[in-house]
Protein backbone atom coordinates (compact mmCIF):
# COMPACT_ATOMS: atom_id res chain seq x y z
CA UNK A 1 0.00 0.00 0.00
CA UNK A 2 1.42 3.52 -0.80
CA UNK A 3 3.09 5.32 1.65
CA UNK A 4 4.38 1.54 3.69
CA UNK A 5 7.37 0.19 3.86
CA UNK A 6 8.84 -2.01 0.86
CA UNK A 7 10.93 -4.99 2.36
CA UNK A 8 13.18 -4.91 -1.18
CA UNK A 9 13.75 -1.21 -0.61
CA UNK A 10 17.26 0.29 -0.03
CA UNK A 11 16.34 3.84 1.29
CA UNK A 12 13.20 2.18 3.89
CA UNK A 13 16.32 0.54 4.83
CA UNK A 14 18.05 3.97 5.95
CA UNK A 15 14.59 4.34 7.56
CA UNK A 16 14.30 1.79 9.51
CA UNK A 17 18.50 2.36 10.62
CA UNK A 18 19.47 -1.58 9.13
CA UNK A 19 21.25 0.16 6.66
CA UNK A 20 23.91 2.87 7.93
CA UNK A 21 23.78 6.62 6.71
CA UNK A 22 25.42 9.30 7.56
CA UNK A 23 22.08 11.23 8.46
CA UNK A 24 22.12 15.11 8.60
CA UNK A 25 18.84 15.96 9.75
CA UNK A 26 16.05 14.21 10.85
CA UNK A 27 12.08 14.95 11.63
CA UNK A 28 9.20 13.43 12.06
CA UNK A 29 8.66 12.40 8.74
CA UNK A 30 11.85 12.63 6.83
CA UNK A 31 15.32 11.76 6.78
CA UNK A 32 18.28 13.43 5.23
CA UNK A 33 21.74 11.66 4.49
CA UNK A 34 24.65 11.82 2.72
CA UNK A 35 24.98 10.59 -0.42
CA UNK A 36 27.40 7.94 -0.81
CA UNK A 37 28.73 8.77 -4.32
CA UNK A 38 28.69 12.58 -4.47
CA UNK A 39 28.53 14.77 -7.14
CA UNK A 40 29.36 17.88 -5.62
CA UNK A 41 30.67 18.96 -2.58
CA UNK A 42 27.37 19.02 -0.53
CA UNK A 43 25.34 16.03 -2.03
CA UNK A 44 22.40 15.35 0.82
CA UNK A 45 19.33 13.04 0.49
CA UNK A 46 16.26 14.36 1.49
CA UNK A 47 13.49 11.38 1.72
CA UNK A 48 10.01 11.07 3.07
CA UNK A 49 9.92 8.12 5.96
CA UNK A 50 7.17 6.35 4.09
CA UNK A 51 7.80 4.90 1.32
CA UNK A 52 6.15 6.07 -2.59
CA UNK A 53 8.29 5.42 -5.78
CA UNK A 54 8.70 9.41 -7.17
CA UNK A 55 7.91 13.03 -6.75
CA UNK A 56 5.03 13.09 -8.19
CA UNK A 57 3.32 10.12 -6.56
CA UNK A 58 4.51 11.55 -3.32
CA UNK A 59 3.27 15.00 -4.19
CA UNK A 60 -0.34 13.80 -5.51
CA UNK A 61 -0.78 11.32 -1.96
CA UNK A 62 0.77 13.71 0.65
CA UNK A 63 1.41 17.03 -0.85
CA UNK A 64 2.19 18.20 3.10
CA UNK A 65 4.77 15.46 3.17
CA UNK A 66 6.91 16.63 -0.02
CA UNK A 67 6.27 20.31 1.44
CA UNK A 68 8.34 18.58 4.34
CA UNK A 69 10.96 17.04 2.02
CA UNK A 70 11.42 20.63 0.41
CA UNK A 71 11.56 22.42 3.18
CA UNK A 72 14.03 20.18 4.28
CA UNK A 73 16.20 20.74 1.21
CA UNK A 74 16.54 24.25 2.16
CA UNK A 75 17.57 23.47 6.13
CA UNK A 76 20.04 21.10 4.95
CA UNK A 77 21.30 23.81 2.36
CA UNK A 78 21.72 26.19 5.10
CA UNK A 79 23.11 23.68 7.96
CA UNK A 80 25.82 23.10 5.37
CA UNK A 81 26.34 26.68 4.36
CA UNK A 82 25.66 26.38 1.04
CA UNK A 83 22.31 28.77 0.70
CA UNK A 84 24.17 32.24 0.51
CA UNK A 85 25.92 30.87 -2.56
CA UNK A 86 23.23 28.62 -4.11
CA UNK A 87 21.87 25.15 -4.74
CA UNK A 88 20.22 22.82 -6.84
CA UNK A 89 17.50 20.87 -5.73
CA UNK A 90 17.04 17.43 -7.76
CA UNK A 91 14.47 14.87 -8.44
CA UNK A 92 15.49 12.44 -11.08
CA UNK A 93 12.05 10.64 -11.69
CA UNK A 94 12.03 7.53 -13.85
CA UNK A 95 14.92 5.34 -15.42
CA UNK A 96 15.34 7.80 -18.34
CA UNK A 97 16.21 10.64 -16.37
CA UNK A 98 18.82 8.24 -13.93
CA UNK A 99 16.37 7.55 -11.35
CA UNK A 100 17.96 4.10 -9.54
CA UNK A 101 16.15 4.07 -5.95
CA UNK A 102 12.57 3.82 -6.10
CA UNK A 103 11.76 5.75 -2.94
CA UNK A 104 11.17 9.36 -3.66
CA UNK A 105 14.35 11.63 -2.92
CA UNK A 106 15.34 15.07 -3.58
CA UNK A 107 19.54 15.27 -3.98
CA UNK A 108 20.41 18.35 -2.71
CA UNK A 109 23.55 19.50 -4.73
CA UNK A 110 26.03 22.69 -3.20
CA UNK A 111 29.50 23.92 -2.78
CA UNK A 112 30.47 24.41 -6.36
CA UNK A 113 28.72 26.18 -9.42
CA UNK A 114 26.59 24.19 -11.73
CA UNK A 115 25.90 24.41 -15.79
CA UNK A 116 22.47 25.29 -17.14
CA UNK A 117 21.07 23.04 -19.17
CA UNK A 118 21.86 20.39 -16.86
CA UNK A 119 23.46 17.00 -18.37
P1 LIG B 1 18.83 8.48 -8.10
O1 LIG B 1 19.83 7.97 -9.11
O2 LIG B 1 17.72 7.44 -7.88
O3 LIG B 1 18.28 9.84 -8.40
O4 LIG B 1 19.61 8.68 -6.74
C1 LIG B 1 19.95 7.62 -5.92
C2 LIG B 1 21.15 8.08 -5.15
O5 LIG B 1 21.34 7.20 -4.06
C3 LIG B 1 22.45 8.05 -5.95
O6 LIG B 1 23.00 9.38 -6.01
C4 LIG B 1 23.35 7.08 -5.19
O7 LIG B 1 24.70 7.48 -5.14
C5 LIG B 1 22.71 7.06 -3.81
N1 LIG B 1 22.88 5.80 -3.10
C6 LIG B 1 22.74 4.55 -3.60
N2 LIG B 1 22.94 3.62 -2.64
C7 LIG B 1 23.21 4.34 -1.50
C8 LIG B 1 23.50 3.93 -0.15
O8 LIG B 1 23.54 2.75 0.20
N3 LIG B 1 23.73 4.92 0.74
C9 LIG B 1 23.69 6.26 0.40
N4 LIG B 1 23.93 7.14 1.37
N5 LIG B 1 23.40 6.65 -0.86
C10 LIG B 1 23.16 5.72 -1.79
ZN1 LIG C 1 11.22 2.80 0.39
Amino acid sequence: MAGEAQADCLFCKIVEGSIPATVVRETETTVAFRDINPQAPTHVLVIPKAHYPDAAGLAAAEPSLMADVLREAGEVAAQDKVDATGYRVVFNTGVGAGQTVFHAHAHVLGGRGFEWPPG
